[in-house]
């Protein structure tokens, strides 16, 4: 069944509607979240049964996923992340333009799980910042679909002028990003 988008607030009449721009973009982009997999280990199959027809993460407009960084604007990190994957996965949200987002997905991706080991990075929010993290080892497709949906929250709320913020370049420059 399909089920339409709740319309955001605003002032409606015998044939008008009247709501401010901020929010029809936050719905548009809530709606229409374009996810970047980059799973490497386990959690990463939690992902493919997210995308499978049981749980089908097409419900939220999240269907079409990229593999380029450039058609994408929520970064899925899912698996262990080792020192030596590091760079490439900061090269990657790099790439990705404004507006994005990063969902980090298991205990791997946020803390290092059970890994506590010289090789493997203890959370990706030690290289690029993280919005939401999922627990869990791995973490069900549930739980999954509700870590998106808190992101989808996070981009219907946003104000278009939060990226262009001070505090908001003070934390790329905090990770070395521009
Ligand atoms: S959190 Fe658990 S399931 Fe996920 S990648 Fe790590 S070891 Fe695998």
């Amino acid at each position: 069944m399909v089920k339409m988008a709740d319309k955001p607030d605003g002032y409606e009449g015998q044939g008008f509607f009247a709501t401010s721009l901020d929010k029809v973009i936050g719905m548009a982009r809530a709606n229409s979240l374009w996810p970047l997999p980059f799973a490497t280990s386990c959690c990463g199959i939690e992902f493919m049964a997210t995308m499978g027809a049981n749980y089908d993460l097409a419900r939220f407009g999240s269907e079409r996923l990229s593999f380029s960084p450039r058609q994408a604007d929520l970064l899925m990190v899912m698996g262990t992340i080792a020192k030596k994957m590091g760079p490439v996965l900061k090269q990657v949200y790099d790439q990705m333009a404004e507006p994005k987002w990063v969902l980090s997905v298991g205990a791997c991706a946020s803390s290092g799980g059970i890994f506590d080991t010289y090789s493997v990075l203890q959370g990706i929010d030690r290289i690029i910042p993280v919005d939401v993290y999922v627990p869990g080892c791995p973490p069900r497709p549930e739980q999954i679909i509700e870590g998106v949906m808190r992101i989808q929250e996070l981009a219907k709320n946003e104000s278009l002028r939060r990226r262009h913020s001070e505090e908001y370049k003070k934390m790329l420059e905090s990770y070395n990003l521009t």
